[in-house]
């Protein structure tokens, strides 16, 4: 007799989290057949990406390969990109698997299922504006960010050594763009060896934001708390300013003003992927995101769910949809481990209920601010500093520990660690 197939695309924070669950629980004792698909061979926790385009962590110690992982969790991994699915006929289109030189090393293939979990992600929105497509960097995924390190890298040496200013323009004021800006400042204080050692002077940095305050999803109080350390760092905020286009030279805003930057990363908005608006009949409302029911699963066909950034939920008296982040990806994820099985066997799946458990920004080694959620002890209750660093780098650690094991997690941690004495902090070459 043949056992369920449960395929699972993107196997970022909420995909990995649930091959992961799914593999030990059903996969081992070969209750059903479980396979991830993702178009990348590695997973990474998105929150760091920050830290791997600014070059101040080691991405190599972050990643998690499916293939190794998938083998020892009880789960199949699939790679290549989804390409589209035939939802009547249950099975999804992967894309080919191309060599070096562009080739096609394996076929276009298809998946049959009998539930698919879309888990897609998202990446910035660039609302058409012109140029951004051509100009700006964005750093939605590991390629993108290791793109912009390149680049960035290249444009330092030369404001090092040829003393010029480096003028960067960070588009979208949200935790990305906050965050990468403090690991920016980090990178140039470390780099202070470089050329006459005024590096970190020459760094020109300006956030734009068309909102009336950055941070705008978060707590005012966490918005002017960072708003201080960004411009104590010497940053330029500017609020209320709509970046209209991107040229070569710089940023062009909605008052005609043009201002130049030598490098533009596109950090605005959140649409998820293109692929979605291809798969016949599945509800998506303007950013893409497929509208599920408070069981995740799209509106009009059960056998299709979708959790995190690519899912849309409005739960019940919200008045709005969950955002985008880590959290609730995880929480989705959690919920379909443990209820999934029920709609197998032709049974309800519960509705998911989010619990907020706080929101948190870092700014690298200067600061963090956060609250705690309403789930908790302290509704609302302000963190800053060391705590909130901690609660911060605990959220990686906890995703790490579900996926790696508790018992593997801190062999991690310690590598992590000791590398981190043995070797810079920092890529510069
Ligand atoms: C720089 C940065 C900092 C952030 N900081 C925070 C933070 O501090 N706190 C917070 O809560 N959130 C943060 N976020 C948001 C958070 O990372 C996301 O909300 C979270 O990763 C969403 O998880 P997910 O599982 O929905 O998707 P993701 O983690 O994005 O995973 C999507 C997966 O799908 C794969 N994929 C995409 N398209 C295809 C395709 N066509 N075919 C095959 N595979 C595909 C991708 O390769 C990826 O592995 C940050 C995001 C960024 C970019």
């Amino acid at each position: 007799m043949s056992i369920p197939r449960i395929v699972i695309v993107g196997g970022g924070i909420g995909g990995m989290l649930l091959a992961t669950r799914l593999g030990r629980r059903l996969g081992r004792r070969g209750e059903a057949d479980i396979c991830l698909v993702d178009r990348e061979f590695t997973h990474v926790w998105k929150p760091l990406l920050h830290t791997i385009a600014a070059g101040t962590r080691d991405v190599h110690q972050q990643r998690v390969h499916f293939l190794a992982h998938a083998s020892k969790n009880g789960y199949r991994f699939e790679p290549g990109e989804l390409l589209g699915v035939a939802r009547h006929a249950r099975y999804v289109r992967v894309g080919p698997l191309r060599d070096a030189a562009g080739a096609i090393a394996v076929g276009p293939r298809e998946l049959p299922y009998d539930l698919l979990v879309l888990a897609l992600g998202s990446g910035a929105n660039d609302y058409g504006t012109p140029g951004v497509r051509e100009h700006a960097h964005f750093i939605d995924n590991q390629a993108q960010a290791e793109a912009f390190n390149q680049a960035l890298r290249m444009h330092l040496l030369r404001a090092a050594l040829h003393d010029t200013d480096i003028r960067i323009a960070i588009v979208g004021g949200g935790a990305t763009g906050v965050e990468l800006a403090a690991e920016l400042s980090d990178l140039t204080e470390q780099a202070s060896g470089l050329g006459d050692g005024q590096l970190r002077q020459r760094l020109r940095l300006t956030l734009y934001e068309g909102g009336p305050r950055i941070l705008a999803a978060f707590p005012e109080k966490i918005a002017e708390a960072s708003s201080d350390v960004l411009r104590g760092l010497g940053f330029t905020l500017r609020t209320g300013a709509r970046v209209q286009g991107l040229s070569e030279g710089g940023v062009l805003l909605q008052d005609g003003q043009a201002e130049p930057a030598d490098l533009v990363v596109w950090a605005a908005g959140v649409k998820a992927p293109g692929v979605l608006a291809r798969i016949a009949g599945l509800p998506l409302n303007r950013l893409q995101q497929v509208e599920v029911t408070p069981s995740l699963q799209a509106s009009r066909d059960e056998r299709i769910f979708a959790i995190g950034d690519c899912a849309s939920l409005t739960p019940p008296n919200a008045g709005r949809a969950l955002p985008p982040t880590a959290q609730v990806a995880a929480q989705q994820a959690e919920h379909l481990a443990r209820y999934i099985e029920r709609a197998l066997q032709g049974e309800a799946v519960p509705p998911f209920r989010y619990r907020d458990q706080g929101a948190l920004v870092s700014l690298g080694k200067y600061s963090a601010y956060g609250t705690l959620g309403a789930a908790g002890l302290y509704p609302g209750y302000f963190i800053r500093g060391r705590l909130a660093q901690l609660g911060h780098a605990w959220l990686h650690r906890r995703h790490q520990a579900s996926v790696l094991g508790w018992s593997r997690a801190p062999l991690a941690w310690l590598a992590e660690a000791t590398n981190a004495c043995a070797h810079p902090p920092i890529r510069l070459s």
